[in-house]
C-alpha cells in the first residue's frame, strides 16, 4: 500500500483571478468567511501535534491563491522549520510572486509551482477572466524572478482547453529547451464546472505527447516532486514535461495524498466529500489532539478503498465545489 504522507494545504479559498476551469463565471462561490478560516496558530498546532505525528511529511501550500492569505511567509517559516518538515512546496498563479519570491525562500520554500496557461497575454486573460488590463506580464516577471532567486525545481502548471491553448501546446513545451524549468500539462477536471466545456471534452495528454514527440521527440526523465506526472524530456532539453492525466489515465493507486481546506476540513481524496473530517470545529471545542490523531488515523486506513469507490462511480461532476474551494 502506499504510504501517504504528502498534505496539500489550503492557505485560502479566495483569488485574485477567476480562471474558467476553475472559478466558471456564474458559478455560486461561497466564500469562507473569516473567522471560519483557520487562524496561523490553529494550522501550526494542527500540523505539528496532528499531520506530523500521523506520518505526514511533505506539505504543499496551496488555495484557491495562497500568495493572498496575511502572513504567508511567516507560515512557511513555521512550517519548514518543523525538523519533521522533509518537503514543503507552494503552488500559486505568480502574480503576486515578483514581490514576495525572495522572502518566501529566505523563509525555507524551495519548490514552486506556478499555473501559467498561456504564452500569448490575450489569451491569459480571457482564460484568467481578465477584463481590464494584462496581468501576463506580471505573472510572467513573477517566474523569472523565481527562477534567479533559486527555486529549484520551478514547475509551470499548463491546464489545457480545448480551443483555447491547446495550440500553444509546441510553444510552452519549448520553454524548457534552454531554461531548467518543468512545463506540465494537466488534463481539466470537471469539478464544480462539468458544463464549461461541453461536448469538446478535454485533451488527453497522450495526445499532446504525441505531437511534442513527432516535433522533437521525447525520453523518459525524472524531476523532484510528489505527484503523478508522467515526466518526459525533450533530448538535450535543460527542463522536463510532465503529464497529468487524471481523466485518461487512473493513477489512484500511487495516490499518496490528502487535503487539507482553509476551513479546517481534511478531504481523503480529491473527488471524496462524504468522508471529510472538520478538525477546526473540533480544536475549537477543545477535542484533545490524541483524539483528533485517531480520526486521522481512521480515514488513513479507509484511503485505498474510498481513492477506488470514489474512482468508480466516475462522478466527477456530482461535486458541487471547485478546486479553489477544495484546495487544488
Ligand atoms: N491559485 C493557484 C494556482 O492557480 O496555481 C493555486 C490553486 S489552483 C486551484 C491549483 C492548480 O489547480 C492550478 O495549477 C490549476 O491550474 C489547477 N486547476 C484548477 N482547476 C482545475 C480543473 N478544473 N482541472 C484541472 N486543474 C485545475
Ligand atoms: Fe485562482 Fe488558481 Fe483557481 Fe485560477 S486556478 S482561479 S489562479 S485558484
Amino acid at each position: 500500500m502506499n504510504q501517504v504522507d504528502y498534505l496539500r494545504i489550503s492557505l485560502i479559498d479566495r483569488c485574485n483571478f477567476r480562471c474558467q476551469y476553475c472559478m466558471p463565471e456564474g458559478a455560486e462561490l461561497d466564500y469562507i468567511l473569516r473567522q471560519q478560516l483557520l487562524t496561523d496558530n490553529e494550522l501550526l498546532t494542527l500540523i505539528q501535534f496532528v499531520f506530523i505525528p500521523v506520518g505526514f511529511t511533505r506539505f504543499r501550500l496551496t488555495g484557491g491563491e495562497p500568495l493572498l492569505r496575511p502572513g504567508v511567509v511567516e507560515l512557511v517559516k513555521a512550517i519548514a522549520s518543523f525538523p519533521q518538515t522533509q518537503d514543503l512546496s507552494m503552488t500559486t498563479n505568480g502574480f503576486l510572486l515578483a514581490k514576495k519570491a525572495h522572502d518566501l525562500y529566505n523563509a525555507g520554500l524551495r519548490r514552486i509551482n506556478i499555473s501559467l496557461d498561456s504564452l500569448d497575454p490575450e489569451t491569459f486573460d480571457k482564460i484568467i477572466g481578465n477584463r481590464s488590463r494584462s496581468q501576463w506580464q506580471q505573472v510572467w516577471e513573477g517566474i523569472q524572478i523565481a527562477h534567479q532567486v533559486g527555486f529549484d525545481p520551478l514547475k509551470l502548471n499548463v491546464v489545457v482547453i480545448p480551443g483555447v491553448n491547446d495550440h500553444e501546446v509546441l510553444d510552452l513545451a519549448a520553454l524548457t529547451i534552454d531554461r531548467q524549468w518543468h512545463v506540465r500539462f494537466i488534463e481539466f477536471m470537471p469539478i464544480g464546472n462539468a458544463q464549461l466545456f461541453g461536448d469538446q471534452g478535454w485533451v488527453v495528454s497522450a495526445d499532446l505527447r504525441q505531437s511534442i514527440r513527432d516535433r522533437w521527440g521525447l525520453t523518459e526523465s525524472q524531476v523532484r516532486g510528489n505527484g503523478p506526472a508522467d515526466v518526459f524530456q525533450i533530448p538535450g532539453a535543460k527542463g522536463t514535461l510532465g503529464f497529468i492525466s487524471q481523466m485518461s489515465e487512473c493513477f489512484c493507486d500511487r495516490c499518496n495524498r490528502m487535503r487539507f481546506s482553509a476551513d479546517g476540513w481534511l478531504r481523503p481524496c480529491l473527488l471524496n466529500e462524504s468522508n471529510q473530517i472538520d478538525l477546526k470545529t473540533q480544536l475549537r471545542a477543545g477535542v484533545d489532539p490524541a483524539q483528533l490523531r485517531e480520526q486521522v488515523r481512521s480515514l488513513l486506513a479507509l484511503k485505498p478503498e474510498i481513492n477506488f469507490k470514489q474512482r468508480e462511480s466516475g462522478a466527477t461532476g456530482a461535486y458541487s465545489r471547485t478546486m479553489s474551494q477544495i484546495g487544488g
